[in-house]
């Protein structure tokens, strides 16, 4: 099959379009093979690429995690979908037998992995999965859309809602609008009925993310974000935070939560390393919140809300698959708004 594949750990020129792979064969029962019509890229990918640290890819490994396709095999204890059904990828896999699996908390699973970082990715022509990890779609949705859902929208699900508990009436600051999660994230929150603020160090991204419903914006390049967040809440600050950049926004994020804040991340894209004053955290009774991908559960509600048109991801641009470098590269830049979307067939 064909594959955007990585030869080593480095940089964007370690990715190659390769032809010479082998199909992949169901690894079990209760596996299903999908034959992908697209993908859509993650940060994580870009992390993937770059070598991630405890854990080492194969040359020729096939990246990518979000995908959408037919499927084309069933394993013989496959019962909830059939050959042909079209259908979006959960890039979360888990054991399903253990304690947290059992509870339907799957990302807690000590053996959960993510496709195209543990497993092989979706940026191929066929990927196999567990049936759990696969959901119906309609075919009045489109491929760039589908393929850039899921990810992004689960994660932001499970920040918002299971982490964060967002509540109608709530402030919400969505750090760093444009990325996936943070435009999930904006439109979760919109639907719940909260006050939304966004930032960014673009003022067009500011405008589209206006477009999709966001109250406020703030340009972290030209204003102080956490005294901005304190003017426009009557000094109040913000009830939550989603932050998924670490390093640089940490201290923005923080000095923007109010009394009981709760500050919730997903990753750190500008650095892992945080500075917190234990002081303010105690005094204001903040709590900060790690989350990580989503259950299975959370997966059913996500595309039941994409199957009635309540959710509906932003693509900035469609790439070949054989272009797939250059798709990297783009999301590399940081100037898109929306999903990088690869077209497989
Ligand atoms: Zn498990």
């Amino acid at each position: 099959m064909r594959a955007l594949t990585l030869t080593a750990h480095g940089g964007l020129d370690q990715i190659t379009v390769r032809s010479d792979l082998p199909d992949p064969e169901l690894a079990g029962p209760r596996d299903v093979r999908v034959r992908l019509t697209a993908a859509a890229l993650n940060r994580l990918d870009l992390f993937v690429v770059g070598g991630l640290p405890g854990h080492a890819n194969a040359p020729g490994w096939v990246l990518g995690a979000d995908g959408t396709g037919r499927i084309d095999r069933c394993g013989a204890e496959v019962t909830d979908v059939s050959v042909g059904d079209r259908v979006v990828i959960n890039p979360g896999v888990s054991c399903g037998s253990c304690g947290y699996c059992l509870a339907d908390q799957q990302p807690l699973c000590l053996k959960f992995g993510v496709l195209g970082e543990h497993r092989p990715g979706t940026f191929a022509e066929y990927v196999t999965v567990p049936a759990t990890n696969v959901q119906r779609i309609p075919d009045s949705i489109d491929d760039a859309t589908a393929a850039a859902f899921t990810l992004a929208t689960l994660t932001a699900w499970r920040m918002v809602h299971t982490r964060a508990h967002v509540q109608a009436g709530d402030t919400v600051l969505v750090q760093g609008i444009g990325g996936g999660v943070a435009i999930a994230a904006l439109q979760i929150c919109k639907r719940i009925g909260a006050r939304v603020i966004v930032t960014s160090g673009s003022d067009h991204k500011l405008a589209r993310a206006i477009a999709l419903g966001a109250d406020d914006t703030i340009n972290y390049r030209t204003s102080d974000v956490a005294r901005e967040v304190r003017a426009r809440t009557g000094k109040r600050g913000a009830d939550v935070v989603i932050d998924s950049g670490g390093t640089d926004s940490w201290a923005a994020s923080l000095g923007s939560l109010g009394r009981m804040g709760r500050l919730v991340t997903c990753g750190g894209s500008t650095g892992p390393m945080l500075h917190t004053d234990v002081r303010k955290l105690f005094w204001n009774q903040w709590s900060i919140l790690g989350s990580t991908m989503g259950s299975l559960p959370e997966f059913a509600t996500i595309v039941a809300e994409l199957r009635a048109g309540q959710l509906h991801p932003p693509v900035d641009r469609v790439f070949d698959l054989a272009d797939g470098r250059a798709a990297f590269e783009h999301l590399a830049s940081g100037a898109q708004f929306g999903k990088v979307v690869l077209r497989i067939a």
